[in-house]
């Protein structure tokens, strides 16, 4: 059975996060967004902290937000929990932090290096966010091993890459989050195809589309039959 991600939209609502050539809190719920839909096409449930331009405690305090972030994935039973981030600093390429040691090493590993082709890969790739590294509320805080994703520079030369492939990240990371969640290969519904749905939708309509118009011709004889007997009538009467 496949397992449950928790996937964390850096920031947002009143914390923009970094500022470069975007505010970092838009950057990460649109990797986030398309990453969900790419994992929910292959079986993994997704939870998010967020879906959209606002704080996930609703409150503007760095504190509760973070916590919120954590609760919302305890309470999930999430197997892996993912915070998105867009760097800063002047630097490039991708990094991840992790609880050194912990579970979330491998899935840590197979994330950047998914990146890596486009982004590079920014010093050492995996980092200590735990109690003796950055100390990082989310990986720290959750029961669920944790990653925390810096995709790449938000005020470096990255951005023109980050922007460009904006809409890329979402599959290029459901790939190797797939394997670890133990999802299925994707299922693909092209835009404008039939299936059984459309087609019985389409037939339906035709169908009445054609009940109409033979009632309507069906309408129109009898009132022309009528119109004949009764001048019939007329003429026998005279
Ligand atoms: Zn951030």
């Amino acid at each position: 059975m496949p397992k449950i991600l928790c996937l964390d939209p850096g920031h947002g609502g009143y914390d923009p996060g970094c500022v470069g050539g975007c505010e970092e809190k838009d950057f990460t719920l649109n990797v986030c967004l398309d990453l969900k839909k790419a994992l929910e096409a292959r079986g993994v449930t997704v939870v998010m902290t967020r879906t959209s331009d606002v704080s996930p405690s609703g409150t503007a305090n760095v504190q509760e937000d973070l916590q919120a972030r954590c609760d919302i994935s305890d309470q999930a039973g999430a197997d892996l929990f993912l915070s998105i981030h867009g760097n800063s600093g002047g630097g490039v390429g991708t990094e991840a932090y992790i609880w050194p040691g912990g579970q979330a090493a491998t899935i840590a590993t197979d994330l950047v290096n998914a990146l890596a082709p486009i982004m590079g890969v920014h010093g050492e790739a995996v980092k200590d966010g735990g109690p003796n590294g950055r100390h990082l509320a989310v990986i720290c805080g959750t029961a669920a091993p944790a990653v925390l994703l810096e995709v790449g520079f938000l005020d470096s030369s990255d951005f023109a890459k980050l922007a460009a492939r904006l809409h890329d990240f979402g599959d290029i990371l459901a790939a190797p989050l797939s394997r670890f969640l133990g999802g299925s290969a994707p299922v693909v519904t092209p835009p404008n195809t039939v299936t059984p749905e459309t087609l019985h939708a389409a037939l339906e309509a035709h169908t009445t589309a054609t009940d109409a118009k033979v009632a309507e011709a069906l309408a129109a004889l009898q009132a022309q039959f009528d119109s004949t007997i009764k001048a019939l009538i007329t003429e026998l009467k005279g």
